[in-house]
């Protein structure tokens, strides 16, 4: 998921016994393992679902760090980022052991309207087993 042009709106991160930005129940017991304690996501959907985490909580390393090297950012600022409003996971699929694409439907909210980020997202596996965000393909 790359981040939508949008104005400006900051969320308020979560502490870590609030509901995970992602859907989880708590943050300390989803996520959390992944942005604070270094577990490496073990599919892409847990992968995808940490990212959305991070883009709430304006984590830009981590986001940078799950990143496919070639298609990487240099820096990523939230500047202009959006209030994240939800993820819903539509379909995960993995076709290899090292390919695999997340489809789902982020919402969020720009000047007081809610908007609907639908994308099918391509993550990859690297030597060491970690997945990596590569890109995505919009749906309208
Ligand atoms: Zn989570």
């Amino acid at each position: 998921m790359a981040r939508p042009q949008t104005s400006r709106g900051a969320a308020t991160p979560p502490t870590e016994r609030d509901a995970c930005p992602c859907g989880g129940r708590s943050f300390d017991d989803c996520c959390a393992r992944y942005l604070e304690r270094g577990d490496i996501a073990p599919t892409a959907e847990a992968l995808m679902r940490s990212r959305y985490t991070a883009f709430v909580r304006h984590d830009a390393a981590y986001l940078l760090d799950t990143w496919a090297a070639r298609t990487r950012p240099a820096t990523l600022d939230f500047d202009d980022a959006p209030q994240w409003l939800g993820l819903q996971i539509k379909a995960h699929r993995q076709s290899d052991e090292t390919h695999a694409e997340v489809e789902f439907v982020a919402r969020y909210k720009v000047g007081g309207r809610a908007h609907r980020l639908h994308e099918r997202s391509r993550f990859e596996r690297s030597d060491d087993g970690r997945w990596h965000y590569l890109d995505g393909d919009l749906f309208d």
